[in-house]
């Protein structure tokens, strides 16, 4: 069954949130980081890449192309805090959620039944009206394409590449935009007059893999518009955990044991509701002293049971030797697992 894959990229992002941050920025040069004689370009508003402006490019040479252009300071921490914005609304899509950096992912949508396009236009009016910023969608039956296809008409774009779409819609584009090709290999390659994916594919067999070697297969697919990396999701959750101080201190393994019990309960429950499996367990606790003592288990297998977390927790309880009294017991799970994905690998 083909799969559903919607690559996102919010437009611009440091540079938009700037203009959003401070309205009077709107419809100018802004260009983010490149402000210090060794600093480079961040982001910058399409209004400063129309002066031939890119991230990357060294601050002296951007000021020099756009003499005009209003250099601001990167505010990390402000871009950080609307992503999380953005990713609250991707993971509520899907937990299959593959992030590629502050402003971009990767979703597998395959398991929903909404219609991806439907799903494309929900993010992007959910993101415009929790940010004012906007965000390309792609949406393609693979990760090379859904990107592929986010990149189509940026900004505020939305595109679907079908299958029925490839190999033709590839053949005209740059070899430039092949994920994979490096920029010695382009280098050469536009040396001997191959410019465009269709020009590629035709090369003799030989050169192509003495080109690009143990690559070739992935690579020749590709250009084809096969692409079979699995979407990664990545956690948000590290850990899960639940703690408490005792309302006396005390050195009754039973008193404590029957905490972790409580704590184990809820820690499996949680897990099941988030469908997320765990493979390391830890158990703290704090003396009368101060002194915090923890003791971590991993095992072999994932597991949201009950009984597992319960048994392994009350072992590290009696592994731990301590000769205080105890005034807090804490247990948590981490090494989490999205279950899903796990069960998939077993199919
Ligand atoms: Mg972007």
């Amino acid at each position: 069954m083909s799969r559903k894959i919607i690559h996102v990229d919010m437009d611009a992002f440091f540079a938009s949130v700037e203009q959003v941050d401070n309205p009077s920025l709107k419809g100018k040069p802004v260009i983010v980081g490149g402000r210090t004689s060794k600093g480079v370009v961040c982001t910058c508003s399409y209004e400063a890449r129309k002066y031939g402006v890119k991230s990357a490019m060294p601050g002296f040479i951007a000021a020099k192309k756009c003499p005009n252009g209003i250099f601001l300071p990167v505010r990390y921490w402000r871009y950080k805090e609307v992503s999380n914005q953005v990713f609250d609304i991707l993971y509520n899509v899907t937990d299959i959620v593959e992030p590629l950096s502050i402003d971009e992912a990767y979703l597998d949508v395959s398991n929903i039944t909404t219609s991806p396009i439907d799903i494309g236009h929900y993010i992007k009016s959910e993101v415009f009206k929790k940010t004012r910023l906007t965000i390309s969608v792609g949406i393609s039956h693979n990760k090379f394409l859904a990107k592929l296809a986010s990149d189509w008409n940026k900004p505020n774009g939305i595109k679907v590449i079908n299958e029925e779409m490839v190999p033709e819609i590839l053949k005209p584009l740059s070899i430039k935009i092949v994920y994979g090709i490096g920029k010695k290999s382009i280098d050469k390659l536009n040396n001997i007059g191959v410019y465009t994916v269709n020009d590629l594919l035709k090369l003799p067999k030989d050169y192509f893999i003495d080109l690009f070697k143990n690559q070739s297969w992935e690579l020749y697919n590709r250009l084809l518009g096969i692409d079979n990396r699995p979407v990664h999701p990545n956690r948000r959750t590290k850990s899960l955990g639940r703690e408490t101080t005792l309302s006396s201190n005390t050195d009754d393994i039973e008193y404590l044991m029957h905490f972790l019990s409580l704590f184990s309960k809820d820690i499996s429950y949680t897990l099941k509701k988030q469908y997320i499996l765990s493979k390391t367990i830890t158990i703290k606790i704090k003396t009368s002293d101060f002194f915090s003592h923890t003791k971590s288990k991993t095992i072999h297998h994932y597991t949201d049971s009950y009984d597992e977390i319960y048994s392994i927790a009350c072992n590290l309880l009696k592994e731990i030797n301590i000769n205080d009294d105890i005034r807090l017991i804490g247990l948590s799970v981490s090494n989490l697992s999205d279950k899903k994905i796990e069960q998939l690998t077993f199919l």
